[in-house]
């Protein structure tokens, strides 16, 4: 059984039909699922994206460290949000933050752990703290960190397809692939950075729709129509 559990919710999970800022009826639905999980004895670490707020890098007309420092700062934001639905739902939480920041901690690996192990949830807000670098790649980096047996990436699509559903119809869809591959067809569950990485370091992810009735523990019950990532 997978125990330490690594989940990455891209701000469109959080904004719900908006599509901007927050949906606190879809975030509720976030923390109740995740608090069934932690109580059934998995330990859960949370990174978000950034998205519901800030876009930066469709922009040219600012500097791209500066748009993703704002990205990054949007993560924050939606960090607190989530965690505190998540304390109102009486889980207990830490926020952490890869640089000083009055009202988050500073992440320090031996921190973290203590407090996965203490059923705290855990979220990395603040991506890496660098440019150029996204939050998959602080979900992978911080998966590796902590030693988490599985990454649950939540997306809007239900899996990772040869080509773009959306474009062509008979796009076909993978149950399983290895990490290899990904990366050999450049495609697109993760950026190739962050799917290098996790390669690198055979950390294995599931790919799963955040659209479906209760999918967060239907993905760590093995319960839901996904695809399946491979180390090899
Ligand atoms: N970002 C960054 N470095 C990091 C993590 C995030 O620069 O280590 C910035 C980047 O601009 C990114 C934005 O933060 O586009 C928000 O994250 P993302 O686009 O991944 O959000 P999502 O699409 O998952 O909602």
């Amino acid at each position: 059984m997978s125990k330490r559990l690594m989940l990455k919710l891209s701000g469109e999970a959080l904004s719900g039909d908006k599509g901007f800022g927050f949906s606190e009826s879809d975030v509720l639905k976030v923390a109740k699922q995740v608090k069934q999980v932690i109580d059934s004895g998995y330990e859960v670490a949370i990174v978000t994206g950034g998205g519901n707020f800030w876009r930066g890098r469709t922009s040219n007309k600012i500097d791209r460290t500066k748009a993703d420092q704002i990205g990054m700062l949007a993560t924050i934001m939606n960090c607190t949000y989530v965690s505190e639905i998540f304390r109102n739902e009486g889980m207990k939480t830490s926020v952490y933050t890869p640089f000083e920041c009055a009202f988050t901690k500073l992440f320090n690996k031996d921190d973290a752990v203590k407090d996965l192990e203490e059923s705290k949830v855990v979220f990395f807000a603040g991506g890496t703290g660098h440019p150029y670098f996204s939050t998959d790649s602080i979900t992978v980096l911080r998966a590796i960190e902590i030693e988490a047996d599985l990454i649950l990436l939540g997306k809007s699509i239900d899996g990772i397809y040869d080509s773009d559903p959306n474009i062509n119809k008979d796009a076909k869809k993978y149950d399983t692939i290895s990490l290899g591959e990904v990366v050999d067809r450049r495609l697109s569950a993760m950026d190739l950075t962050s799917s290098i990485m996790a390669l690198e370091n055979k950390i294995p992810f599931f790919v799963f729709s955040m659209n479906e009735e209760n999918s967060i523990i239907r993905a760590v019950n093995n319960d839901i129509d996904g695809t399946y990532v491979t180390v090899d």
